[in-house]
C-alpha cells in the first residue's frame, strides 16, 4: 500500500524501495479544478510534477524530482452505462476497489494480473496486464479517458480505432497528462476455475502453445535451472462453486509469503543455497483447484519485496527463448532462487506498448531485494534482445533513447502528440529527458 504520509513529507519510495526522491512539494487534490490550477502553477514555475498512482513501478516512471501528486482523493466509481457496459471511475481509484463495486452491477473487469494494489491510472500508464493469449492489458479495456494536459485544460478523449490520440493514451507514462477519470469496457460477471499443476520444461516446450489455446489463461513458473515447472490455468465459470475457505487462504498466503521470505533471508546469507531453494520450490509446487470471482482469484499478495524485469517477445519465440534460458542457467551461473514468470498476451495497438502488433509472450525476472541483480538481469536483457524483446515500461530495462526508437517504430508519433499536450515539459522529469531527449 502506498504511504501518502511519506509523500507529505516530500519523499517518495517506490514499493522495491529501489527508487527515492526527497525535497517535494505534494499535492492530493479532490477536484478537477483543483488539479488543473496545480498544473497551471507548477508550468508558471518553470518546474515538473509527477503523479504517484500506488508507486508499484519498478522503473523510475513515477519518480517526482519537484512536485509530486496523489489522487487518493480522487476514488470510486462516477457513473455506470447498463446497456452498454461500461464504468468510469475516478483515476486515483485502486485496482481492488474495482471488482466489488462492478459485481453489484453485475460486471467485470475483463483481466487483470498479480496483484491489485495500482491504481488505475498508473496501471494503465505502463500497460500492466495479466495472461490468457485471446486478451491484452489493462490499458486496453479503456474506451474514454478523460485528462488534464500540461496546459492546465481538462479534455476527454473516446477511443477510436487507428486514432494517434487514442494509440498515444492507451500507454502513456504520465507524460500526456494528469489522467482523472477512466471509462472501462466491461464484461459480464464471471468467475474463474484455477489450476495449478506440476509439469516439466519438456512438457512444456511440447505443449505450450495448445495449453495456451485451451485456456482463458495460462502461466507458467520456471525455477532456476530445474527441470520442474509450474503451470497455473484458469478457465471461466458463470459462478463459482467451490469456495476457498478461509484457512485455505491463510495457508496459501502463509507459504507464498512467510515461507519465501525466510527462505529468500537465507539465500541473501548464504547465497550458494539459492539452487537448493530453487530445487525445493519447484518440487513443492502447491497443486490443487479452486474457484471464485474473477477479481478475487486474479490478485495474491505479494509481500516478500523484490526487484523485477519483464520483457515482452513475439509469441513464435516462446520456446526457442525458455529453451536457451533452461540451456545457461541449469549450470547455475547466478544466485537466484525466485522463479521466472512467463505470460502471455494478445497483441495491441498503443503506440508504446510492449505487444504492440504481435501476441506475446512476457518472460518476468525477479531478483529477492538485497541480493545482487545487475550481471542476472543484464544477461536476460541480452538474452532477450536477440528475440524482439520489448520491456514493460514499469520494470526494470536498459532502455535507451536509441533502443526505444528501434523497438517503438511510432514512438515519434506519441513524441509528437506529447509535445502538442505539454508544450512546456511539465510531466518531463531527467529520467523521461534522458530516455526520450525532449528538451
Ligand atoms: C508486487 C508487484 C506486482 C506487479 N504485478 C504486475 C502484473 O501482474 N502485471 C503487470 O503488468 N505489472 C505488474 N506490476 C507493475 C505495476 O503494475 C506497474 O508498474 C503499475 O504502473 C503500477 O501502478 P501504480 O498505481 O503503482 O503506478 P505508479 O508506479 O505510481 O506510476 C506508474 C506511472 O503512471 C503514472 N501515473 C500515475 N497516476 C497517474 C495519473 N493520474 N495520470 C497520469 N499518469 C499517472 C506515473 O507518473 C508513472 O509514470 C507489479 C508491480 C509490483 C510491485
Amino acid at each position: 500500500m502506498l504511504s501518502i504520509d511519506k509523500l507529505r513529507t516530500g519523499k517518495f519510495l517506490n514499493w522495491a524501495q529501489n527508487e527515492t526522491a526527497q525535497q517535494l512539494n505534494f499535492h492530493e487534490p479532490s477536484s478537477i479544478e483543483e488539479i488543473s490550477s496545480i498544473v497551471e502553477y507548477v508550468r508558471a514555475e518553470k518546474k515538473t510534477i509527477r503523479t504517484v498512482g500506488a508507486a508499484h513501478s519498478f522503473s523510475p516512471v513515477a519518480k517526482p524530482q519537484h512536485h509530486s501528486m496523489s489522487l487518493h482523493q480522487l476514488r470510486g466509481l462516477i457513473s455506470i452505462d447498463k446497456e452498454h457496459r461500461q464504468a468510469t471511475f475516478w483515476a486515483g481509484t485502486y485496482l481492488h476497489e474495482i471488482g466489488p463495486v462492478l459485481k453489484q452491477y453485475g460486471l467485470a473487469l475483463e483481466n487483470m494480473g498479480d496483484i491489485a494494489e495500482q491504481s488505475i491510472a498508473g496501471a494503465i500508464s505502463t500497460g500492466t496486464h495479466g495472461t490468457g493469449l485471446q486478451l491484452r492489458s489493462i490499458s486496453n479495456q479503456v474506451v474514454k479517458w478523460g485528462f488534464i494536459d500540461g496546459t492546465g485544460q481538462y479534455r476527454e478523449v473516446t477511443r477510436q480505432e487507428n486514432d494517434g490520440m487514442s494509440q498515444a493514451l492507451h500507454l502513456s507514462l504520465g507524460l500526456l497528462g494528469v489522467i482523472v477519470q477512466v471509462t472501462f469496457q466491461a464484461l459480464p460477471l464471471y468467475a474463474l476455475s484455477y489450476t495449478s499443476q506440476h509439469c516439466t520444461i519438456e512438457e512444456t516446450l511440447k505443449n505450450a502453445s495448445t495449453i495456451m489455446g485451451e485456456h482463458r489463461h495460462a502461466e507458467w513458473f520456471y525455477f532456476p535451472g530445474q527441470e520442474k515447472m509450474q503451470l497455473k490455468t484458469m478457465d471461466q465459470l458463470e459462478s463459482p462453486t467451490i469456495q476457498t475457505s478461509r484457512f485455505q487462504k491463510w495457508t496459501d498466503d502463509f507459504m507464498e509469503n512467510n515461507v519465501l521470505q525466510l527462505l529468500s533471508t537465507g539465500c541473501k546469507i548464504f547465497p550458494k543455497a539459492s539452487h537448493l531453494v530453487s530445487k525445493v520450490s519447484a518440487r513443492g509446487v502447491p497443486t490443487g483447484t479452486k474457484e471464485e470471482y474473477c477479481y478475487d482469484i486474479f490478485p495474491s499478495p505479494r509481500k516478500v519485496k523484490f526487484l523485477e524485469m519483464e520483457y515482452a517477445v513475439p509469441i513464435a519465440y516462446f520456446e526457442a527463448v525458455l529453451e536457451e534460458i533452461h540451456f545457461v542457467l541449469k549450470s547455475k551461473p547466478f544466485h537466484v532462487h525466485f522463479p521466472i514468470e512467463i505470460r502471455v498476451a494478445a497483441g495491441e495497438s498503443g503506440f508504446l506498448s510492449p505487444t504492440q502488433g504481435a501476441d506475446s509472450a512476457f518472460f518476468a525476472f525477479h531478483m529477492y531485494k538485497g541480493m545482487p541483480h545487475e550481471a542476472y538481469f543484464t544477461w536476460a536483457h541480452r538474452l532477450l534482445e536477440k528475440y524482439q524483446a520489448r520491456p514493460h515500461l514499469g520494470k526494470m530495462n536498459q532502455l535507451t533513447y536509441e533502443t526505444m526508437q528501434a523497438k517503438y517504430a511510432q514512438l515519434h508519433d506519441f513524441l509528437a502528440i506529447r509535445e502538442q499536450l505539454d508544450p512546456q515539459n511539465v510531466f518531463v522529469t531527467n529520467y523521461f529527458n534522458e530516455l526520450l531527449k525532449i528538451k
